[in-house]
């Protein structure tokens, strides 16, 4: 069993929980609130697999302003936000588990700046 040792804040609100395994190599694990969900079933990677965004007609209507679903494009945006989102937790948690100094100001700076770019690239 892998036990919770230590969590670690950064930029965006990613926890990193460095992990104590029992070959006694730190490993671990991030998470974030950042990823976008579906507004009907909040699964950040349904691309129209629910019912309920299939079946809503208001969805392909884009000039509805009352449309409460997400566009195709939309849909396209909150994908390509949550992929760029998972390759930085990926990064991170590689960082974290290979000994990089995931608490240094240095690597918070640096989580920032790549948000920020991801962001600019994404909305
Ligand atoms: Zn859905």
């Amino acid at each position: 069993m892998n036990l919770p040792i230590k969590a670690i804040y950064l930029p965006g609100g990613i926890k990193v929980t460095i992990l104590d395994v029992p070959t006694g190599l730190k490993k671990a694990a991030t998470s974030s609130e950042l990823r976008e969900q579906c507004p009907f079933c909040n699964d950040p990677d349904c691309y129209f697999h629910c019912d309920q965004s299939q079946i809503d007609e208001e969805i392909y209507d884009y000039e509805d302003g009352t449309a409460l679903s997400e566009t195709e494009e939309e849909v396209v945006e909150r994908l390509a936000w949550n992929a760029a989102i998972d390759g930085l937790e990926f990064l991170i948690s590689a960082c974290a588990s290979k000994g990089v100094d995931v608490e240094s100001k240095n690597f918070h700076d640096a989580v920032a700046l790549t948000l920020h770019k991801i962001k600019n690239c994404y909305w």
